[in-house]
Parts: structure tokens; C-alpha cells; sequence
């Protein structure tokens, strides 16, 4: 099975997409094997505000990526598209 390199399928250059690039669990994780706690790891966890791919990564460019946790009011801004809700 053919392991993700890259969550990003935006058009452009690496320092286009990496600008669009937001660090969501910054050396660590919320794994359901533990309830969801944070457990501390090398790897963060990177999501892409312009296609919404997620993936995992202990590369170095994550030290220059901003923080932009889950809680964080402006992620549904971001990444959610309008739905048909009233
Ligand atoms: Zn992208």
C-alpha cells in the first residue's frame, strides 16, 4: 500500500501550498487508542486550507507552519464549505 508522501493536491509551487498549510496537533496526537488525549509524538498533524487534505508528518517545514488547532473558531471558517442547512 502506497504511502502518502503529501496530503496537498493544490496546484503550484511548495512554498504556494505550504502558505495555505496550518499545523492542527503540533508534536502529537488525539489518537481514539488512548480516549482522545493528547499523547505527545515527533509527528504533527498538517491540514491544507485550500483542499482540506490532513496528513501526518515529522518534517521540518511543521517548525515554520502556524498553529491553527481544531478548536480554534476560524477552522470551520476555513475549511467548511456552505452547506445546504438553514
Ligand atoms: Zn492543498
Amino acid at each position: 500500500m502506497a504511502r502518502h508522501y503529501l496530503g496537498c493536491i493544490c496546484p503550484g509551487t511548495t512554498t504556494v501550498k505550504r502558505s495555505r498549510w496550518v499545523v492542527r496537533v503540533r508534536n502529537g496526537n488525539h489518537s481514539a487508542f488512548n480516549g482522545y488525549r493528547f499523547t505527545p509524538s515527533r509527528y504533527s498533524e498538517v491540514s491544507c486550507l485550500g483542499c482540506g487534505r490532513r496528513w501526518r508528518t515529522d518534517a521540518g517545514y511543521v517548525a515554520d507552519l502556524p498553529d491553527r488547532p481544531y478548536t480554534d473558531p476560524a477552522f470551520t471558517r476555513d475549511l467548511e464549505e456552505p452547506d445546504d442547512r438553514p
